[in-house]
């Protein structure tokens, strides 16, 4: 039997994580995590050079992304885990979400400009090394200028939707989605199902959707999860026949709460999701 711990869910300066590649590979070595996916949002950019620091750290990556999509209007994220980032379908598709983030981010800093708000665009690019605007940039450079004081405020006051800097986009659909991380070899997984204040009703029809158009797995720990959110992630995996991931969803050392490696093991009531991986 071995024992590997597996994060399934982490992020780069090639989106919105603070370490480098090599830096998040470090720190997975030294938290004790054997099996790391890099899933940084809507981009491979940074899994050549984590690639490389696995290597060369004895850590086995899963090359992995994040996929923003749309499911009948609601925003919901799907990782893909294993795939196969060469792809030129990959890459093409890839490069018009980050044209979409791009043009999301000049209307985002527009309406912020209203709100007093001044260069955010500007601001915001400043805290994105590899230009991949997000959320969370334009979060950073709100509380260095001083008009909010944590993340969760800046998200509440300005980012999330009926928000002054709240822009709403179509993503990719989900089952174009699903289909595209299985062309290129992956399999696709439901990121952090508790985190869209969707109604299990929803969640259900969403899991079913997912599933039959080919979904693989949902995460049922990612750090911070409570005990309560874990046992309705395990039985709607259960009841949708599909595989489990954990993942931290790590971005930053600066918060606490999570970190790589950070949550409880999977219970043995669910079928994880490197079952069948090559014995890595
Ligand atoms: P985007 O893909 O540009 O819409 O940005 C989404 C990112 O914003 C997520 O991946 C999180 O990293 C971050 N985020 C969303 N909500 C919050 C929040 N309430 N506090 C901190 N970060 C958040
Ligand atoms: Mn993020
Ligand atoms: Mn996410
Ligand atoms: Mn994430």
């Amino acid at each position: 039997m071995t024992s590997l711990v597996y994060d399934l869910h982490s992020h780069t300066t090639a989106s919105d994580g603070v370490l480098t590649p090599d830096e998040l590979i470090k720190r997975a070595r030294h938290r004790g995590v054997n099996v790391l996916a890099v899933t940084d949002h809507d981009t491979t950019s940074g899994l050549s050079d984590a690639q490389k620091s696995a290597t060369s750290h004895g850590i086995t990556l899963v090359h992995g992304i994040e996929l923003s999509v749309t499911w009948q209007k609601n925003h919901v994220h799907i990782v893909g885990l294993n795939i196969n980032a060469s792809s030129d379908r990959l890459k093409t598709r890839l490069a018009a979400v980050q044209e979409i983030r791009q043009e999301r981010a000049q209307e985002m800093a527009q309406r912020l400009e209203k709100v007093g708000i001044n260069n955010a665009l500007a601001g915001a690019r400043e805290f994105s090394l590899n230009n991949n605007i997000t959320r969370t940039h334009f979060a950073r450079y709100i509380v260095s200028i001083g008009k909010a004081r944590t993340m969760s405020e800046v998200f509440k006051r300005y980012l999330v939707p009926g928000k002054p800097g709240y822009v709403s986009v179509d993503w990719i659909p989900m089952d174009e989605a699903v289909e595209l991380i299985q062309s290129v070899g992956g399999c696709a997984v439901v990121a952090h199902p508790a985190r869209y204040k969707m109604t299990n009703t929803k969640m259900k029809k969403l899991l079913a959707v997912f599933a039959d158009v080919g979904g693989a797995g949902i995460e049922v720990i990612n750090s911070g999860s409570t005990r309560e959110v874990i046992e309705n992630n395990i039985s709607l995996a259960n009841q949708f026949g599909l595989a489990a991931s954990i993942g931290s969803d790590f971005h930053s050392p600066d918060n606490k709460f999570v970190d790589l490696g950070r949550f409880p093991p999977l219970p043995d009531n669910v079928t994880p999701i490197w079952e069948g991986w090559d014995e890595m």
